[in-house]
């Protein structure tokens, strides 16, 4: 199991991420990547571009952080993106009511319950104050919005939000992406960038930020596709199913062409991300011994999803998500379409145009105008869609008409219905979504604490960052044994070649060479070369490998090409010894 406190301690001193403000005090939720952790940032994010967007043929786009209150207001997030609270009347901390629920009673609830469905989980399991230890008050709690609000320019101040996820930047962009797209269905869209929110109690190292990134991928669909054709694999996915969580089971580790055959996975279109992310996640190194997808339990649902699976890994003894996958249906664009003044559906052609009957209106707007007033045309166009699904509508002298909640009565001699054949060559659809959405922070977490080892090496205990080559901060770490005897420039002048040839170098001369290689093992550098004397003999130089520190003696002039092949995998250390 991790040691999480030496790990956040390897972090801070190697600089991979630390609490940011300390010099003024801190502020909870917020970190620094420092320059290791920023590279491997960088690499992470850039191998998801290669795999989610580059690797499926999907578009990336970056849309702003801040966005005006009614884009929320329409996505919902206004209204229902909140955690319960409850604060101590003692000492006054707050608390996210459904956190203490699961750590005191390990009952879980989604904090998506009202207030009194709430409350009564508390008349059965009283909470006590993890500070003071008090027991809390049910009086106290209460719906805390997570979104960051702000106003935006001078004078009157339009309200703005900073955004709790990056998916709605696609959402509302969503009628200009269509055509980008040339209305062909599917068609992903993808976003990296930071999201914002004002978690109630921000905790674990880089599990539970206020500002973090997400890397969200929006997979627009045709309502009725129901997904690719998985095929036969030999990769297998640990799930953890409703049925295995209700039973305290354990995991089923099956294809996903399995998990379809046997109703574990129900979408087509999930299974394929559970496939095609759990390749990624092993070659970020992630541990797939401490790995699983476990679907969301009916009472964690999101409203608008159908089916939702978190891929979550174990750190020091606890299971954290760091990935959603979600089929949202079409709710997010229809809010838009209802809530906005743009179209968000899409025209779909028709394989072969085709004849339809059509009723048409001839109303007399002597008696529509008067009698309606500007209520008239939204008043015909219901009737015309009443017509679509009855053809004798007309029928009764008179047809009432509910326009948001009050009923109309319209005289159908006034209407004047003819019937005539149109050709229909589409129709007009909103798409439905799938969506991952992975968190980055939460995977750099992960791979740390999995890539993270103690051993011991000749006598000496070291720490290790097992970390793989693609995504190290650091491909490199090359040392002169001595600065002297133009061992360092030749040294240096290696680094520089290295780095002219793409490859991120760290050149060291301070302290011993076991120090050197100690300082590269924690940083999880999985290469070292170092020029000694012997190089004026043989022009040879030392090569050593991070997790078995085994060395070998390579020509000098040949450690470009063969890094460059440990670097795209076309070989491997073991194969050069
Ligand atoms: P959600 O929209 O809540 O499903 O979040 C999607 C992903 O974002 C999660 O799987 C996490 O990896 C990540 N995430 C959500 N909230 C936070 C947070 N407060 N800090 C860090 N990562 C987060």
């Amino acid at each position: 199991m991790t040691n999480v406190d030496d790990l956040n301690e390897l972090a801070k001193r190697r600089g991979f991420f630390f609490p940011a403000n300390d010099s003024y005090g801190g502020l909870a939720g917020f970190y620094v990547y420092g320059p290791a952790g920023a590279a491997l940032k960088n690499n992470i994010e850039n191998s998801w571009r290669a795999k989610f967007v580059i690797g499926e043929g999907h578009f990336e786009i970056s849309t702003p952080t801040i966005s005006p209150s009614p884009v929320f207001k329409a996505s919902g997030h206004l209204d229902e993106f909140d955690d319960l609270l409850i604060t101590c009347s003692t000492c006054e901390t707050s608390h996210r009511a459904d956190h203490l629920l699961k750590s005191q009673h390990t009952l879980s609830q989604s904090s998506d319950v009202s207030i009194q469905e709430f409350k009564k989980f508390l008349s059965m399991y009283s909470l006590t104050c993890p500070s003071c230890k008090n027991t809390l008050d049910d009086s106290t709690l209460r719906e805390f919005n997570l979104m960051f609000a702000t106003k935006v320019g001078p004078g009157s101040q339009t309200p703005g939000y900073l955004r709790p996820e990056t998916a709605q930047g696609i959402f509302v962009e969503f009628p200009r992406l269509s055509s980008y797209a040339r209305g062909k269905l599917p068609f992903g869209v993808a976003q990296i960038g930071t999201s914002y929110r004002n978690e109630i109690s921000p905790r674990k190292g880089l599990t539970r930020l206020r500002e973090f990134t997400q890397a969200e991928l929006e997979l627009f669909i045709h309502p009725t596709d129901l997904g690719p054709t998985i095929a036969p694999t030999t990769t297998k996915l640990p799930l953890y199913s409703i049925s295995q969580q209700e039973s305290n089971g354990t995991l089923e580790s099956v294809t996903a062409r399995e998990a379809l055959d046997q109703n574990i996975i129900s979408n087509r279109w999930i299974a394929y991300y559970l496939e095609l992310s759990i390749d990624w996640y092993n070659s970020i190194g992630i541990d797939l011994n401490r790995f699983r997808y476990r679907q969301h339990m009916p009472n964690e649902l999101a409203h608008y999803a159908s089916d939702c699976w978190d891929a979550e890994v174990e750190i020091g003894g606890d299971w954290i998500e760091i990935t959603g996958f979600a089929h949202r249906g079409n709710y997010d664009l229809s809010k838009h379409n209802t809530h906005s003044s743009d179209d968000f559906t899409m025209f779909i052609p028709l394989d072969e145009p085709q004849k339809k009957i059509q009723t048409n209106l001839n109303p007399d707007m002597e008696y529509f105008g008067p009698t309606f007033g500007k209520l008239a045309p939204e008043i015909l166009s219901r009737i015309d869609e009443m017509a679509m699904s009855n053809s004798n509508i007309f029928d009764p002298p008179e047809i009432n008409v509910d326009i948001n909640g009050t009923i109309h009565s319209v005289l159908s001699k006034h209407l004047h219905p003819t019937t005539g054949e149109t050709i229909i060559n589409g129709e007009h659809i909103l798409p439905h979504v799938i969506e991952p959405s992975f968190g980055i922070d939460r995977i750099i977490y992960s791979i740390l604490a999995h890539a993270f080892h103690e051993d011991t090496i000749d006598g000496e205990t070291r720490f290790l960052l097992s970390l793989p080559p693609s995504i190290a901060p650091t491909f490199v770490g090359i040392f002169p044994l001595l600065t002297r005897d133009n061992l360092d420039v030749i040294a240096q002048d290696m680094a520089s070649n290295l780095r002219t040839s793409g490859f991120s170098v760290t050149h060291d001369e301070s302290g011993s060479i076991g120090k050197r290689y100690r300082r590269q093992d924690e940083v999880g550098t999985p290469f070292c070369v170092t020029i000694d004397h012997q190089y004026f003999e043989d022009h040879t130089v030392t090569l050593r490998e991070r997790n078995s520190a085994t060395q070998i003696r390579i020509e000098a002039n040949s450690i470009p090409t063969i890094l460059e092949s440990l670097r795209n995998g076309s070989s491997t250390f073991s194969d050069l010894v």
